[in-house]
């Protein structure tokens, strides 16, 4: 008789338990964050383009929230991605550079990927496009957190199958027959597929068949949509270049093609979204994993240089949110938000635990967007990016910005009141200069040397002048030194 009512009572405290957790599992938005590649500050309508048009994009930042200081991790592709994934600093774990094609190398495996950490906490979770952080079993991205992918493990692709179906006849790794990367089969969850649209169509339907399918298993989810547009190959559908009769640059026409396809895909995924009645509670992310690059056809507007520089242009990126049911419309946030925040941003939204002994470089940037506050008030942080010889470094501090290039001595901008990074101001405030330099170099204290090198030229340079030169990076005494 004890015994049955104490069954009875744990079986109404398992129903209340389970009550709660289906409350809370309601509660939980869904996550689509899409991430563009290559795509410039100035290459959206919502952030100031003069000649592209993206009517979807702009719809949701006049729903939503748009930033003016988001910036990626890292001024080019893998880093960004990594810092983005992992919530830290691409430095600390060795991985500043992009990944050498085929090499059997990844971000360690110690290094729980956001995507992990949402999936163990109930979300259904999907990467679709350009992967770029390892491309062996152990490093693929169902075995780093994502219960589906569809996509390419490389740092780009070819966009129209006519172009890349014939070199590879629908296989993977085949050993002896040297197939380019940007022309390795697609392939969903490790096993090739024959696909027929162009790239960025093809991203798009399966972000669609992907929402249908959380709404169907009632889960809320987390989708990384990573097209590999507008990077190069700068490859356009005739229809879509056809909506930019003004521009007569080929490059930038091509480019504005390519963005608009993008734009084209993201109407697509929000009317299914609409239609299976989640995107009330959708965090939509839009942002790009890195500037412009000024030679493909991007543009950086107003921002200094783009890909690569550790100006604004290189790191400073479009963004916007959109959440009906969370965040009030036609906002702009001007305080400075970073890839690094996400990880913990998406986890305290999804209430996920994050792995005991985690570091994160970030944080929740949530309760500092409904109170309009900074969330980095008088705290610094880095962009560097290494070269031959030396590193250009960046250091931002509340409007402040100091920088250094190639072998110049350190500059200081107010890039509040100096966006375009042109008046140095280092002669007038030393003090602060030296101050944000020597903050840099305590941060680079916890980095360790890169794991990886994109080109075996690059290690023999890295190895063959002792790198990374500290003494060189760090050097704010005024002195010219030789490079
Ligand atoms: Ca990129």
């Amino acid at each position: 008789m004890q015994l049955a009512q104490t069954c009875k009572y744990l079986a109404f405290i398992l129903t209340l338990c389970s009550v709660a957790s289906t409350a809370m599992a309601a509660d939980r938005p869904n996550i689509l964050f899409i991430l563009a590649d290559d795509l410039g500050y100035a290459d959206v309508g919502f952030n100031g383009a003069k000649d592209i048009v993206t009517p979807n994009l702009d719809q949701l930042a006049r729903q939503g929230t748009t930033f003016t200081r988001a910036y990626a991790a890292h001024p080019f592709c893998g880093p960004s991605r990594a810092g983005l994934l992992t919530g830290r600093y691409p430095h600390h774990y060795g991985a500043p550079f992009n990944l050498p094609e085929r090499s059997g190398l990844g971000i360690p495996l110690q290094e729980v990927f956001i995507a992990q950490v949402l999936k163990d906490s109930g979300y259904l979770t999907g990467a679709l496009g350009k992967w770029h952080l390892g491309e062996a079993p152990q490093f693929h991205p169902n075995r780093r957190g994502f219960d589906e992918f569809y996509g390419f493990l490389g740092g780009g692709h070819e966009y129209f199958p006519a172009s890349y179906a014939q070199t590879n006849k629908g296989s993977l790794g085949e050993e002896f027959t040297y197939i380019p990367e940007y022309q390795l089969p697609i392939q969903h969850n490790g096993k090739a597929v024959v696909e027929t649209e162009y790239m960025t169509d093809a991203l798009s339907r399966e972000a669609v068949a992907f929402v249908k399918k959380a709404a169907d298993a009632k889960q809320p989810f987390f989708l990384y949509l990573a097209y590999n547009a507008p990077h190069t190959p700068l490859q356009a559908k005739a229809e879509d270049m056809a909506m930019f009769p003004d521009i007569k640059d080929s490059k930038r026409k091509t480019y504005a093609g390519m963005v608009y396809a993008v734009d084209r895909g993201v109407g697509r995924i929000v009317n299914a979204l609409q239609q299976s009645g989640q995107l009330d509670n959708t965090l939509i992310v839009f942002t790009s994993d890195n500037g412009g690059k000024l030679t493909a056809g991007g543009n950086n507007y107003p921002l200094r240089e783009g890909k690569g520089s550790v100006y604004e242009g290189g790191s400073r990126v479009p963004m916007l949110f959109h959440w009906p049911q969370k965040l009030p419309g036609n906002r702009r946030f001007e305080h400075p938000v970073l890839a690094l925040d996400f990880y913990p941003s998406f986890a305290a939204l999804a209430g996920a635990r994050i792995p005991q002994g985690k570091v994160l470089d970030g944080k929740n940037i949530f309760p500092y967007l409904s109170a309009n506050k900074n969330p980095r008030a008088n705290e610094p942080y880095y962009v560097l990016r290494h070269r031959h010889g030396f590193s250009d470094a960046a250091v931002h501090k509340d409007q402040w910005k100091a920088v250094k290039v190639s072998a110049t001595n350190w500059k200081l901008f107010d890039i509040e009141n100096d966006i375009s990074e042109s008046h140095d101001l280092s002669l007038e405030n030393k003090e602060l200069l030296a101050d944000m330099v020597r903050r840099m170099e305590m941060w680079s204290w916890s980095n360790t040397q890169p794991l990886w090198f994109s080109a075996t030229e690059e290690g023999a340079h890295w190895r063959l002048q002792g790198m990374p030169r500290d003494d060189l990076t760090y050097d704010h005494d005024g002195n010219q030194r030789p490079q």
